[in-house]
């Protein structure tokens, strides 16, 4: 991987990374596409990172479809799949990870404790590794952006870092690898986190800013699908990922949802046009 990321490099080809778990959807094509329009050449990791999962995670069972994937990245002209094994990844017991102080331990850090830590590490491995001049990554998952962002100005990467936009499936669903675990049924319950968001959208569109009442709707809009557990639903700064009282120019909004057993994450950013 090194020598060949170092031969697009001599070529003065911008490197371009996409980092992902596989079980590629729009989502991933979208940044596919991104890192195209601004780079030489295009590379792709699938690393279903074991040291993001917590013990009574979905580890095992995440999906993984490498034909299909290969397919679609043959079919976006990628130059390069990186798809390491776990043991390439990580031949001895990793002593040495990368933390992002307090970011971590919000949102999803809250309910998924040392999740990030693994984000951060793995992603800083394939920093190193593949030595990118930018690296995309999309805005659905707000709070690992934050943190990777945080991550590369603190340990001065010189890479940089580009967020897309959130896709969603025609009824507005964010794409996910783990939306295939839903049955017919969740898939329909599952569309109330994007409602959820759009209810807040509106409220704010009508002149209100204040989070109390926004998380409030939110959440009783969340309530309406029964069998929902809601994980969390905030108002945050999106670099901070702090609470904030109000709505400004750029705030986030973000939700996670145990849909049965599957938790999804949804967000909005408001301010900004997406
Ligand atoms: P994953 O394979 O789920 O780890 O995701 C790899 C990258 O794709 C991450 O940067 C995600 O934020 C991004 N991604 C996943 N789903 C979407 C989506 N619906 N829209 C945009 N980016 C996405």
């Amino acid at each position: 991987m090194r020598e060949a990321a170092h031969a697009f490099r001599a070529a003065s080809r911008r490197v371009g990374l996409v980092p992902t778990m596989g079980a590629l959807h729009g989502g991933h094509r979208s940044l596919i596409r991104a890192a195209g329009s601004s780079c030489g050449a295009v590379v792709v990791s699938i690393f279903v990172n074991p040291t993001q999962f917590g013990p009574n995670e979905d580890l095992a069972e995440y999906p993984r479809s490498p034909e299909r994937d290969c397919e679609m990245l043959e079919a976006e002209g990628v130059d390069l799949l990186f798809a390491p094994g776990a043991r390439e990844m990580y031949p001895t017991l990793q002593a040495a990870w990368v933390t992002v102080e307090g970011l971590s331990g919000k949102l999803d850090g809250r309910s998924r404790p040392g999740h990030f830590r693994g984000v951060t590490t793995v992603v800083a491995k394939l920093f190193n590794i593949i030595q990118p001049d930018a690296a995309f990554f999309g805005q659905k998952d707000a709070a690992q952006l934050a943190i990777i962002r945080r991550m590369v100005r603190d340990l001065n990467f010189d890479i940089e870092i580009v967020a897309c936009p959130i896709v969603r499936e025609p009824d507005g669903l964010a794409m996910s690898s783990r939306n295939a675990y839903l049955t017919k049924a969740e898939r329909k319950q599952a569309l109330v986190l994007h409602r959820s968001l759009e209810r807040i959208e509106q409220m704010v569109r009508m002149g209100e800013i204040d989070s109390r009442k926004l998380i409030s709707a939110g959440r009783e809009k969340m309530g309406e699908e029964k069998s929902v557990r809601l994980d969390y639903f905030e108002i945050v700064d999106p670099e901070t990922l702090d609470p904030v009282k109000e709505v400004s120019n750029t705030t986030l909004v973000a939700v996670a949802a145990y849909i049965g057993t599957t938790r999804l994450i949804d967000n909005v950013l408001l301010g900004k046009n997406f």
